[in-house]
């Protein structure tokens, strides 16, 4: 039998009616002949209040209880989706992750996904199950206890299970019916995308937009899965939501195919350090051993051999970055005159696989945030995209105006 994965995201399983709507698409795609495999996120909401139980419990968690707690949202989804398809008649089982098992790292919180064996779900749909219901978001690490894979990781479940199962496709339900040219909860004038390349996808995902966990984009590209992402909202056709594919499947791609945000960012300052050989080593080397993920980087002119060096970084990382910088001071490996952490800022990116054969897209760029009389705090580009850091309250408008500056409401 053909396989097929099914992702459905917690809006799309919020409660018992969506849960009921989600499973008549896996019956629907079971009586068309595939063997499914449907990976399941928890309610919508559930996975934000587990966390703010941990955090009330203990600020500085230990990570395990931290999956420990986490994890369990989706065990609920997964057992209510499996009994849901055996009461329309559909031969179903849930799984946990550490029930298949999903082999992950050790690195709690933030697990990465090893190796799944498919031989338990094989065999059981062998025996004429039908579906198997995964848990998503959730394995098992070397320590034999329960990891998860980061905020979003069902969509990464999902992909991994569709290059172990080596599932026909791999479909993401979401409460939007495709990929857009940027979020259209921002702008309206967003368009839908029939389809976007892998590289363009993981740049958006990487840049902030969530449709996609950024690591679920990655295996798709490494393991040539065929990803679509579709509302589970609507019926489906044939040209429904967004295929993730090859670059050689698209036709014509526009210079720029979209603009991603990302709110949860601060700008650091380190004012006035020393100019001298090593001394971005001794800066960045205590930051990410304090597991610090450090953004963009620039380094001013320095004057009278001193210099500001200043970074970006996850907004909730700014109170360990600070400890970091605070005890490299203290043991004498960096000097500096004040550390200025600003919370107030965003990151927004324009993205296309057209940059790397058009020159302009930075100035056109800049010249579109000028005349909002929006101020640029920091620039940093690679081949296929532009990002700057502007101040939080001009995201919106950013956005807008770039989604405008690059004629996106004709895209397609
Ligand atoms: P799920 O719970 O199904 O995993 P998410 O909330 O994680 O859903 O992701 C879907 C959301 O991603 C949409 O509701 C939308 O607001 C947001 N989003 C951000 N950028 C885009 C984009 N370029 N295209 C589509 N959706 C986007
Ligand atoms: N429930 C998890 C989260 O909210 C995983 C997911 O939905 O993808 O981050
Ligand atoms: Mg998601």
């Amino acid at each position: 039998m053909p396989r097929l994965v099914m992702k459905f995201g917690g809006t799309s399983v919020a409660d018992l009616a969506r849960i009921a709507n989600a499973a008549r698409k896996v019956q629907r795609e079971v009586e068309s002949g595939y063997d499914v495999i449907v990976i399941v996120s928890a309610m919508s909401g559930k996975t934000n209040e587990l966390v703010g139980w941990v955090d009330a419990v203990s600020p500085l968690y230990d990570a395990r209880e931290y999956d420990a707690v986490v994890s369990s949202g989706e065990n609920v989804t997964a057992g209510l989706m499996a009994l849901t398809l055996q009461e329309m008649g559909v031969p179903a089982r849930s799984w946990q992750g550490w029930q298949v098992p999903v082999k992950t790292t050790n690195a709690h919180g933030a697990a990465r996904i090893e190796d799944i064996p498919p031989d338990n779900i094989a065999a059981k749909f062998a025996e004429g199950m039908k579906v198997a219901v995964v848990a998503g978001f959730q394995g098992i690490g070397p320590d034999n206890r329960i990891t998860t894979l980061g905020r979003g990781g069902s969509d990464t479940t999902a992909v991994a299970f569709a290059a172990a199962m080596q599932a026909e496709r791999c479909d993401i339900y979401t409460d939007v019916d495709g990929v857009y040219t940027t979020d259209p909860r921002i702008e309206e004038k967003a368009r839908k995308l029939d389809r976007i390349s892998y590289e363009e996808m993981l740049e958006l995902a990487s840049l902030g937009a969530k449709v996609l966990q950024t690591r679920s984009v990655e295996l798709a590209m490494r393991y040539k899965v065929r990803l679509r992402v579709l509302s589970s909202f609507e019926d489906v056709t044939e040209t429904s939501g967004t295929l993730v594919c090859a670059e050689e499947e698209i036709m014509e791609s526009k210079v720029v195919s979209g603009v991603a945000y990302s709110r949860d960012e601060a700008k650091m300052t380190l004012v006035s350090v020393a100019d001298r050989p090593g001394i971005a080593a001794a800066i960045f080397t205590p930051l990410a051993e304090a597991g610090v993920n450090v953004d963009m980087i620039v380094q001013n002119i320095s004057e009278e051999g001193r210099t500001d060096m200043t970074f970006s970084c996850p907004t909730d990382q700014v109170t360990r970055a600070e400890k970091a910088l605070d005890e490299a001071k203290a043991k004498g490996t960096i000097n500096y005159h004040g550390l200025i952490a600003d919370k107030d800022v965003c990151k927004v990116s324009v993205v296309g696989i057209g940059m790397r054969s058009h020159a302009g897209v930075a100035a056109r760029m800049f010249q579109a945030l000028a005349a909002e009389g929006v101020n640029i705090k920091v620039i940093t580009t690679s081949e296929i995209k532009v990002s700057v850091l502007v101040d939080r309250k001009y995201m919106e408008l950013a956005v807008q105006a770039l989604h405008d500056a690059f004629e996106l409401e004709n895209a397609a």
